[in-house]
């Protein structure tokens, strides 16, 4: 069946679900509590069994996963929350982290987003509310291994804090994190939805990190986002208040004039924030695999993704050639370096050979990404 475009799809600013649906026995959570608080004119709605409830919602649209995106479903999570990152896929060099999945979807539209494959007609965002459960398996594990250090992020599946202002989850997250003597929480987002944050009186143990891409490029390939200014305000914000906050340059795109770009995006960078106290900047490349082209194509007809080579690399994704990786890699090292010799850059997704041939070294060789990583 043909995928309509997102053109008819227009992801408001100011979210706010079309729709909530409940799973049945979920109302005596107190997360559920203060999310309907949050949403008291939208229309409810009860399930039993969410995988009854999506076949039903898919049948009856076209853009499934845009459309998705105004459907909220609150139910519980009944695996392991706590996963190893991905990024220890075939031939790829891993930056030791864990991922929590709280929730899936997200409420913006990035083109290149692979969760619209991933999630495939999936045709609603979904929130886990029992956090409590996940609190749980979280102290065991770090308890049950002292010597070792976590990293975890939410963000795979999701921002990390696009919904926080409706769902609240860093009000339960931080509190814990704070406590952790071995483990650092990270919320990676594109949002500007930072108020919880701001009103949380401790920082410890908690990085807030933002992706960022040139204006031209979150124009036309990150629908709904805050802009680039947005995006540092509410870093520096955060920067101010005590936390540590790192960026991501992913996916890195390479448009006509990316180097100009990308100069400029550092130099707006460095020039909105101290970049010496920033914890970190990563590097990435635009990736997919073979199946999110199609996908792309149909919702994003105006994209700019596709206008250079991609071949397929070990992990089956297709990037870049390598030299003209190895070339955005090292172009945009030495803009950043130009201006703090001392910021810790790191790639990500990457292979050993890229990474020995940008940085001369692959992460476990170098002493200050160690420290870093061994937090
Ligand atoms: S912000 Fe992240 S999760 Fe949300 S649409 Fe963009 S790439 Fe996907």
């Amino acid at each position: 069946m043909p995928i309509n475009t997102i053109g008819s799809t227009p992801i408001p600013k100011e979210y706010q679900p079309d729709i909530l649906f409940l799973e049945d026995g979920v109302s005596e959570y107190p997360l559920v509590q203060e999310i309907l608080s949050r949403l008291p004119g939208v229309p409810r709605q009860t399930f039993q069994d969410i995988s009854l409830l999506t076949e039903q919602m898919k049948s009856s649209q076209y853009d499934v996963f845009g459309e998705g995106k105004k459907h909220l479903a609150l139910c519980r999570f009944k695996g392991s929350f706590l996963k190893k990152c991905p990024g220890i896929s075939p031939g790829m060099v891993c930056c030791n982290y864990y991922i929590v999945n709280l929730s899936k979807n997200c409420i913006y539209d990035c083109s290149y987003c692979f969760l619209q494959d991933f999630l495939g007609n999936n045709p609603m965002q979904v929130a886990y509310v029992n956090v409590e459960d996940l609190l749980g398996e979280l102290e065991e594990v770090f308890t049950q291994y002292p010597d070792r250090n976590f990293r975890v992020g939410t963000g795979e599946l999701t921002d990390s804090l696009a919904l926080d202002t409706i769902v609240p989850y860093t009000a339960t997250l931080l509190p814990f994190f704070n406590r952790q003597s071995n483990a650092v929480l990270e919320l990676k987002t594109k949002s500007d939805q930072i108020a919880n944050l701001l009103n949380h009186p401790d920082p410890t143990n908690i990085i807030v990190s933002w992706s960022l891409n040139p204006q031209t490029i979150i124009d036309q390939e990150e629908k709904g986002t805050p802009g680039l200014a947005q995006r540092l305000e509410s870093a520096r914000a955060c920067l101010d208040k005590g936390y540590r906050i790192g960026f991501h340059f992913d996916p890195i795109i390479l448009i006509p004039g990316w180097e100009e770009a990308y100069r400029e995006l550092v130099n707006i960078l460095c020039d909105t924030l101290p970049i010496d106290k920033v914890a970190w900047v990563s590097l990435g490349s635009f990736r997919y695999r073979p199946s999110l082209k199609l996908i792309i194509k149909n919702r994003h007809p105006e994209t700019r993704l596709f206008t250079s080579e991609h071949l397929p690399s070990k992990d089956g994704k297709f990037r870049y050639l390598r030299p003209l990786r190895n070339q955005a890699y090292e172009t945009i090292r030495g803009y950043l370096m130009s201006r703090s010799q001392e910021l810790n850059i790191y790639l990500c997704m990457e292979t050993r050979e890229i990474w020995e041939g940008v940085t001369g070294k692959t992460p476990r060789s170098d002493k200050k990404l160690d420290q870093f990583f061994d937090l």
